[in-house]
């Protein structure tokens, strides 16, 4: 079994927070430390991710906020806080146990068949990690964030879809990306809006409940989350993952301009465009 610290030659990607604008006072945002640096093992590659903290350029005059430390929400839907390996594989081995009726062993094996080195052990550590995920306590744990939330000013929103295998079904977390509650987890079979829509409905009608202000959404360019937030949510920003509009605008330009893709695909993400900023 061979620790993270091990892997070598490994890609590295950057994060950029999703915003470029200070919530509080509009002020532009300046890069300040790695909020966090690790090695995440997916099921697909195992890479070091790092996520960077940026900060208001107001801080020292007139922010209203100037401790925020901005930073990537969908780098922190990687991963959960604190592990190594990436939320994609606490899903597939929830997946594997609860639907599929697979054991431990038999999960262990498939996990090894693609290359991905974990112990049994581990294997059933994330067999609890994902029914605790799925049956996040909405309410009554958020209230203990009541406080932070509101000093925030309100949630921004971020929606991770996991999807560990095609015709499974995707894992959607709803958290808030400046406090890290999470508020809702659903395993859907089918990512239509209609289905997406029920599932921010229920987020809208916690979020009203306890009197909390949406400032914002993030998620991946999936086209039906896209609609289901301008339905459910038409008056709020909706930001998409820099990593992911960064792949989608280098698609094009690696047809048009073989030496400027060259140079993307030379460097890792942080030799895009988002490092101008
Ligand atoms: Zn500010």
């Amino acid at each position: 079994m061979r620790t993270a610290k091990e892997f070598k030659n490994i890609p590295s990607y950057h994060y950029y927070p999703e915003t470029d604008r200070c919530l509080h006072c509009g002020g532009e945002l300046e890069r300040s430390h790695p909020v966090w640096s690790k090695t995440v093992i997916g099921l697909e590659e195992i890479a070091k991710i790092t996520n960077w903290g940026y900060r208001c350029v107001n801080r020292a005059t007139d922010c209203p906020k100037p401790d925020h430390v901005y930073r990537s929400a969908m780098a922190d839907g990687l991963a959960l806080k604190g592990y190594n390996y990436g939320l994609d594989v606490v899903v597939f081995v929830g997946q594997q146990r609860f639907d599929e009726h697979r054991t431990v062993g038999e999960i262990h094996q498939a996990l090894q068949k693609q290359e991905v080195p974990i112990s049994e052990r581990r294997v059933t550590d994330y067999v609890g990690d994902y029914e605790v995920l799925l049956k996040c306590a909405q309410g009554a744990k958020l209230s203990g964030y009541r406080e932070t939330i509101l000093n925030n000013g309100g949630i921004v929103l971020a929606i991770d879809g996991v999807q560990p295998q095609k015709g499974k079904p995707i894992l959607y977390i709803f958290r808030d990306a400046l406090s890290g509650a999470r508020l809702h987890a659903v395993s859907l079979w089918h990512q239509d809006t209609d289905s997406l829509v029920v599932e921010m409905k229920v987020v809208d009608r916690l979020l009203q409940e306890l009197s909390i202000p949406l400032l914002g959404v993030v998620s991946d360019s999936q086209h039906a989350i896209q609609l289901g937030v301008a339905q459910v949510w038409p008056d709020v920003l909706h930001q998409l993952c820099h990593l992911h509009f960064l792949k989608a605008v280098q698609k094009p330009v690696y047809d048009e301009d073989s030496s400027l893709s060259k140079e993307l695909k030379k460097g890792d993400v942080e030799s895009a465009p988002l490092s101008a900023r």
